[in-house]
């Protein structure tokens, strides 16, 4: 009996209690959002976990991907990331891995870590082809699920699946073109598989079978954006629109199956056109939880594109999206180390939390901020920091004359003044 199946037949386990717990909301509440397929809490029977629920009504959840590439190989690095990711506060990771021994590097990063982790099994079966067939084009169809299963077996909680990249979806792509191509990896590479072979994707035509392996190890499906635009100008085309159908009607044959699944949106989307994003994802899954990454609201500051998905990231969590993806500053230029992991997170941590204060109304640590600020009660305003350390770190470090105030404005600190001459107090 899968998670969902034990929600549907009102059955409220220890997980969907958890997430009560941690929500601060009725484990009621959170098993009728999973039977309903709103909420989904990724376990595994491989695995115990810090289990996290996902969907509506809930947090905004913030997600950290890590992961070699072909070009950089330093599992000790990556193990790091992972280790730095979960003690900056992401709530879920993602191993994806293009470079190494798969097997080997995941085994080592879901060993340091009790977050969720998710994986895409397309990666490792396309590089797989290339080092044992010469060329991703021949990948064997046999080869991905066994992938599919043997990272099943590893315990990841979640995929990300390339399920809605059909013969349409690559018709609608290639009658339009793109002016900033694709950016997903797994759509690049299915596409150009399709495109070879005169085939339809697997993973759409027998998606019956993912299902099956799925539940028999109990993975969440995060049904991929594989056409996901990687330029603001190509955000919200036909090819995305007609990915999103395709996937919103699949993830109905998943709820029907039982497998708990959720959807994922796009990347690069100008600041005006999240809310529409986020609407047609809700309206046409049924209210699936959405997997936003970020979105990247303008292409013009690499180096900075941690702040520019943060932007993106608290507007489509104020709008309803349920899950983001963190970006890190080396985005579109290299793959990040663990420094840049960490600021990616805390990046993302606002952005969550500002969507928060909109979409659920979560407002309780600014009000106490608010008022710690007002009495200079610096203790309590690290405590409610994001980051207490470096907030208390970058106060000490330049040490204020008057031990009340800090050094921004020195003896003519206004709340001081206020604190000596009025009574504010609320
Ligand atoms: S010195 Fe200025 S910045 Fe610092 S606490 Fe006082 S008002 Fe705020």
């Amino acid at each position: 009996m899968s998670l969902l199946e034990d929600a549907r037949n009102g059955v409220v386990t220890d997980e969907m209690r958890q997430v009560a717990v941690d929500e601060g909301v009725d484990a009621e509440f959170v098993r009728r959002g999973v039977a309903a397929g709103r909420i989904v809490i990724p376990v595994s029977p491989y695995r115990s976990v810090r289990v996290v629920g996902i969907g509506k009504g809930l947090r905004t959840k913030v997600n950290a991907s890590i992961g070699t590439s072909s070009d950089l190989v330093d599992v000790e690095m990556e193990v790091e990331k992972a280790k730095v990711a979960q003690e900056a506060g992401a709530d879920t990771l993602m191993e994806l891995s293009t470079g190494g021994d798969f097997y080997e590097i995941r085994k080592r990063v879901v060993g340091v870590t009790d977050l969720s982790v998710g994986s895409v099994p397309l990666y490792q079966a396309f590089i797989e082809a290339i080092r044992r067939y010469g060329a991703a084009v021949h990948m064997r169809v046999d080869d991905l699920f066994r992938i599919t299963e043997e990272q099943a077996k590893l315990g990841t909680n979640f995929m990300a699946i390339h399920t809605g990249i059909n013969r349409i979806t690559v018709e609608r792509l290639m009658k339009q073109g793109r002016f900033g191509g694709l950016c997903s990896r797994g759509g690049a590479f299915m596409t150009a598989w399709m495109i070879h072979n005169e085939m339809e994707n697997p993973l759409y035509s027998e998606f019956d079978y993912l299902l099956e392996i799925l539940k028999e190890h109990e993975v969440t499906l995060s049904m991929g954006n594989g056409m996901r635009a990687g330029a603001v100008h190509d955000a919200t085309d036909r090819a995305q629109i007609q990915e999103l159908i395709i996937n919103s009607e699949l993830s109905d044959r998943a709820y029907d199956y039982g497998v708990q699944v959720i959807v994922e949106g796009p990347g690069h989307v100008p600041l005006d056109e999240i809310k529409a994003n986020v609407i047609l994802e809700k309206r046409l899954s049924g209210e699936r939880p959405f997997y936003m990454l970020g979105p990247l609201v303008t292409d013009i500051a690499p180096g900075y594109d941690h702040i520019v998905a943060a932007i993106g990231a608290s507007i489509s969590s104020a709008c309803g999206a349920d899950f983001i993806c963190y970006v890190t500053p080396s985005e579109h230029l290299a793959l990040p180390n663990p420094e840049e992991v960490r600021e990616g997170v805390i990046a993302a941590r606002i952005a969550a939390h500002v969507g928060d204060m909109v979409k659920n109304g979560r407002r309780e640590d600014d009000l106490l901020m608010g008022r710690a600020r007002r009495d200079l009660d610096w203790k309590k305003q690290y405590e409610l920091a994001i980051e207490p350390e470096y907030a208390e770190e970058l106060r000490c470090e330049r040490t204020p004359s008057n031990s009340e105030t800090c050094t921004m404005c020195g003896e003519y600190c206004s709340l001081k003044i206020v604190k000596e001459n009025f009574n504010f107090k609320r």
